[in-house]
Order: structure tokens, then sequence, then C-alpha cells
């Protein structure tokens, strides 16, 4: 296992963490057995990063059941607080209370802020004394590292990052995703501060590996390296020096066998001339299949009417590439899910944002398209369900 420095505390951490949110399942439980053989042959390959959330089911009780055998001081373990369902105070330290009782512990390694997208949210949960909270539990102990996990784009993770005193910070990068999201400058924005950059999605939730068009498999299958698809996806991130740990959610353990393999000898600028070019035919051939080149840069932001336009673009993407239920459930999170909404049919079409656009898209156009085929009647249910029954 390669080790990668925590240039804010000196810790090495393992460049390949564990992420505990695909447990295999059988009738919605997840299977403790399983879980922890895979979970402790990454252990004994040298894995000390293992990351949950509170919103995971099962995750944190499963991880802690595994901890409680005599790992707990011996790894860092990483867990995110829902803000978006803190509604005052007293609910930051309900959830961490309860956080801590799954994981069976009393301290956190790396406590997250989960889904931060903008400043305007870290200012919301601030005013319900989130500053003078962590500033306790770091001065107690029971949390060691504050960090924040990012879905936005490259200008609102900035934002973010200046916005606090942060230890680390985790975000999604793939090679599809390095210019979108906080994008491969976002990643050298907070390793010049010298923040840990956790990784999330290496492979995009799969989308690089089984959802990958023939074109680009037949390729990966006749290249003379002979790495698996997942393989060219993760070497392509640990030769980025600014990454520190990269998360997988493991649940095989084939997988986690083929990924302690890469990560045992991946080396921060290992890419030549000629893997790059391979990357940027991948690319292509996966972008041929997608309906709208959005780069998810965001400079058409901010919509005066509200509209999150990557998001739109992101989630009606997914529904070719990944299917309908993918696409769906995407756009209902970025979206709809939330107090102030962002969906397409908000557009007033003023055309403010084509004029911002650097790949010229017609944007108006495609919100339309993103409207049609997203904003369904079973979507306007789940909608006015989540708006009136829900929290938001
Ligand atoms: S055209 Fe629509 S999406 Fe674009 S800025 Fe105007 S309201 Fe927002
Ligand atoms: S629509 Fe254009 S400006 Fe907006 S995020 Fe996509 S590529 Fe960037």
């Amino acid at each position: 296992m390669k080790y990668r420095v925590n240039k804010k505390n000196g810790q090495e951490l393992s460049i390949l963490g564990y992420g505990c949110m695909r447990f295999a399942r059988k009738g919605g439980s997840i299977l403790q057995e399983k879980a922890e053989e895979e979970l402790k042959l990454a252990y004994d390959a040298g894995v000390n990063y293992f990351d949950t959330a509170y919103i995971y089911p099962g995750s944190e009780v499963a991880l802690g059941k595994f901890l409680s055998k005599g790992y707990r001081q011996k790894v860092y373990v990483a867990d995110k607080l829902p803000h978006y369902l803190v509604k005052k105070e007293q609910d930051i330290e309900k959830f961490f209370q309860e956080m801590l009782e799954r994981l069976q512990t009393d301290y956190i390694d790396y406590f997250l802020v989960h889904m931060l997208n903008d400043v305007e949210s870290f200012e919301r949960i601030c005013k319900l004394g989130m500053r003078e909270w962590i500033a306790e539990k770091k001065q107690s102990g029971a949390i060691r590292n504050i960090g924040f996990s990012f879905h936005g784009n490259t200008a609102k993770f900035k934002e973010i990052v200046d916005a606090y005193d942060w230890d680390f910070c985790q975000v999604q990068f793939n090679y599809m995703d390095e210019h979108s999201q906080a994008g491969i400058e976002g990643i050298r924005y907070a390793a010049k501060k010298d923040l840990p950059v956790i990784i999330m999605e290496p492979l995009r939730g799969g989308q690089l590996v089984k959802g990958l068009p023939e074109h680009a498999k037949d390729r990966i299958r006749k290249h003379e390296k002979g790495y698996s698809a997942a393989e060219w996806g993760l070497r392509w991130i640990y030769q980025h020096e600014e990454v520190t740990v990269v998360l997988s959610g493991m649940n095989e353990k084939e997988q986690v066998l083929d990924n302690l393999r890469v990560a045992s000898d991946a080396d921060a600028g290992s890419f030549d001339e000629s893997d790059a070019v391979f990357i940027e035919e991948l690319r292509k051939d996966i972008l041929k299949q997608i309906k709208v080149p959005c780069t998810g840069c965001g400079y058409c932001q901010p919509c005066p009417a509200g509209v999150d336009i990557p998001a739109c673009f992101t989630s009606y993407n997914m529904s070719f590439s990944e299917g309908r239920i993918a696409g769906m459930s995407e756009y209902l999170k970025r979206t709809t899910m939330k107090k102030n909404r962002t969906n397409a049919s908000l557009c007033l079409k003023c055309g403010k944002c084509e004029q911002h656009c650097p790949q010229g898209l017609p944007i108006r156009q495609h919100l339309s398209e993103v409207k049609r085929r997203m904003e369904t009647p079973a979507y306007k249910v789940i909608a006015y369900g989540a708006k009136h029954f829900g929290r938001f």
C-alpha cells in the first residue's frame, strides 16, 4: 500500500480509502460477515482510511461492529453530518451522538459537513452555532479534523475553501470530471493550501466501468498495458500528486484485491504522454453518447431564476447513460429535494446564461428538453410530496 502525507497534521493516509456506502445487501440488510471479511482484507493490506455517512443506511453500524473488534485505534474513520437535516442548534449534537453510538466510538478522525455545495448553506448552520460547536469538539478531541464534501462547481468550491479554516475536503473527481465539479482547478486550489483532498466517485459510480460504450471497452481490451477499465480510472487519479486518498465503495473480494493491487504501485506523475492520449480517446468515446456536452464549469451561474444548469444537464445525461431511474434520482437530489428548488422548469428564457457558456450551448433549448424528459407525472408527485410532507 502506498501512503500520502496529510500536510496539515503529518498523518500518513493510505491512497486507497474504503468507501462504506456500498456494502453488499440481502433483502435491504447489509451482509455483515461478508462486509467484515472485505474490510479486514483491506485493513490487512494497509488501508487505514474508512469513510461512511449518517445517511448511508446501516453503514455506520456495520463499520462500527467491525471497528469494535480491535481496529478502532488503528484506523482513521471519516463520517458525515447531514447539515440539510439540521433545523435547530441542538440537532448538530443530536446527530453527532447518534453517529458515535452507531460507530461504537467516542471520536471521529475526519468529520465532514456532508454535501456542502455553497457558502450560504455553511452560513446557515453557522447561525445555528456550528463554528462554536466545532471548536468545542476539536478542543475535547471528539473531532480530530473538520472538512466538507462537495458536489457543486469550481467557483463555489473555492468560495467554501476560503470560508473557513478547514482541515481537509472531499470532492468528486475522475477523468470525466477533470473540469467539472471542483475539477482539477479546485483540487489544485485546495492542495496549494495544504488541504488533503479525498476523492469520491473515482469511477463515477461504475459509469467508467460497466457504463462505458462498447467502443471504449474494446479499446481497453486491446491496449498493450492490459489494465482493466477500473484500473485506468484509478491510475488516472493516483497520478495527480494533489490527491491524498481515493475512496472506493468495495463490496466484492475480487474488487478489494484488484484495488489493493493498483494502490500498491500507483505513483503520482506516473502517466506518460501515450497514457494521457489514451484517456483522451476514452473521454471522446464517452462524450459521443452524452446528449448535452456540458462540462459543469458553472460559468453560466448564477441564474436569476435559480436554475442549477449544470445539475440539470448532469442528471439529464445520466438518464441516458445510466438509465432513467439513476438520472431521475440525481435530478431530484440536486434540484428538487431542497428548500429552494433549482429545476429546469424555473427557467424564464432570458438567455443571460448563454452569454457566458464557454461551450456555446443553447442552454434554453436544452433546458426545455430536460423539463420534457425529467419532469414527468411521477416526478411531479414526488416533488409535491417532498414539498408538503418532507423537510424541504
Ligand atoms: S435562460 Fe433560463 S437558465 Fe438561463 S439565465 Fe435565464 S432563466 Fe436562467
Ligand atoms: S451550461 Fe455551459 S457554462 Fe453552464 S456549466 Fe455547462 S458548459 Fe459550463
